[in-house]
């Protein structure tokens, strides 16, 4: 025997909002913006946005208290980048100049 009854399920939503102001913390695709860092949710307007230097798509997404925060590793970090590269721009420098070197000696070239 089959008897039907209304059942009444409760549906949890959670629901988003700035730490910073209160308002509604939402993207496009309803998801919150959360912190990189702190993992706080924020509006908008309370949120910085670092896109990819490389060019690409990707973002990353900050509150201000963290990005502020970061200015002087940003500087740091962005030095050893250089030094890196210049670095390496100098050690590619010498192997190819040493196996040019090399097939000189050896009257290959
Ligand atoms: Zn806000
Ligand atoms: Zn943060």
């Amino acid at each position: 025997m089959k008897k039907e009854r209304e059942e009444t399920r409760t549906h949890i939503v959670e629901d988003y909002y700035c730490d910073e102001c209160g308002e509604p913390s939402r993207n496009v695709w309803g998801h919150p913006y959360v912190c990189h860092i702190c993992g706080r949710h924020f509006c908008d307007k309370h949120i910085h946005r670092q896109y990819d230097p490389w060019g690409g798509d990707s973002v990353d997404y900050y509150c201000y208290s963290c990005w502020d925060i970061g200015e002087k590793y940003r500087k740091e970090i962005e030095e050893i980048e250089l030094e890196y590269d210049n670095k390496k721009e100098q050690k590619e420098k010498e192997w190819h100049f040493e196996a040019i070197e090399v097939l000189k000696k050896e009257k290959k070239i």
